[in-house]
């Protein structure tokens, strides 16, 4: 079974929502217009073997990507956080003093980003640990942002760098010590000549994701490999398999960044190179058709699927 598959066969119902759902099943959040506001939620789960490893990752780093994974889904919103409820399912001989130690890690980080930790709940079970956590967001003073809207023409842009998110480089693991992008979407969408056409949180890879950003707006996609910005921690993975560096942008996933699309026009006259501090960097081009392509350094351009490209999908054992 994959996501992808299981994800459509739950769209299918998207039609028959009733009107108060403003933002359908689909996007990195739903928006819910509840007494005239709209409230935005997202649920995120994340698992020992899966998402983390418990056997050499400290508790207060799982702890902290409980919740600022969700927070990027916030992110790709253009949202901000308003609270955020965790359900945890601990290993039977995980011992209170874990327990403790996780949830004050997960306090503090909801805390820090002003996303406060509101309630929960707590099963002891013969798996392995499990939190499942869920945020709700409200708009930031302006009209969040999905993943509709792209057009023939526009450019694909990415916050940050790519690749590597597993490597550890100077203490620092990306997937567990990302930042999420919340100010940066916040001014994007805010700025009226670079506000994007639809956007996306990177979190199975830039071919992956932007190839449902495409399939959503029936559009295709040309990436450009050598504009692609890999991470030192994507050369060190590189150095290792003998892979090309960008071919880890492309595909190594947990990147945590934003895609987004905007007119060439307003990438042209207006995208700036960083903002507040985060390099902003144009990747490739929005096309017609359902083609999903990468431009490779030689200049011969390629399905990204006949790379291998497609990032991971979360599989289940059947
Ligand atoms: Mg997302």
């Amino acid at each position: 079974m994959r996501e992808n598959d299981l994800l459509e066969h739950i769209y299918r119902h998207n039609t028959s929502l009733p009107a108060h759902v403003s933002i359908p099943p689909g996007d990195d959040m739903a928006a819910l217009d509840v007494g005239g506001t709209n409230v935005l939620v997202a649920v995120d789960q994340l698992a020992d073997g899966i998402h983390f490893d418990l056997k050499n990752t400290p508790l207060q780093k799982v702890a902290r990507k409980a919740i600022t994974r969700n927070l990027s889904d916030i992110a790709a919103m253009a949202a901000q956080p308003v609270a955020a409820v965790v359900a945890g399912s601990l290993p039977k001989d995980f011992g209170k003093s874990n327990a403790d130690a996780l949830f004050d890690a997960m306090h503090a980080t909801a805390e820090h980003y002003q996303c406060p930790l509101v309630g929960g709940d707590i099963a002891i079970w013969a798996g392995p640990l499990l939190l499942t956590v869920t945020v709700l967001a409200e708009p930031a003073g302006v009209e969040p942002v999905t993943r509709r809207g792209t057009k023939v023409g526009d450019v694909v842009c990415i916050t940050g760098q790519l690749g590597g998110s597993l490597e550890t480089v100077n203490g620092r693991t990306h997937h567990l010590d990302f930042e999420p992008r919340l100010s940066v979407a916040r001014a994007l969408a805010g700025d009226e000549n670079l506000r994007p056409t639809s956007m996306i949180d990177l979190s199975d890879g830039l071919a992956m994701d932007v190839s449902r950003l495409c399939r959503l707006n029936a559009v295709g996609v040309e990436l450009w490999a050598d504009r692609l910005p890999v991470r030192a921690a994507g050369h060190q993975a590189a150095h290792r398999d003998q892979r090309p560096p960008w071919m880890h942008a492309l595909s190594d996933g947990e990147d945590y960044e934003l895609a987004f699309t905007l007119s060439a026009q307003a990438a042209e006259h207006h995208l700036p190179a960083e903002i507040e501090g985060v390099p902003i960097t144009q990747v490739g081009l929005i096309i017609e058709g359902d083609d999903l392509l990468i431009k490779q350094p030689d200049g011969t351009v390629v399905p990204l699927d006949a790379l291998g490209a497609m990032g991971w999908e979360h599989q289940s054992n059947g």
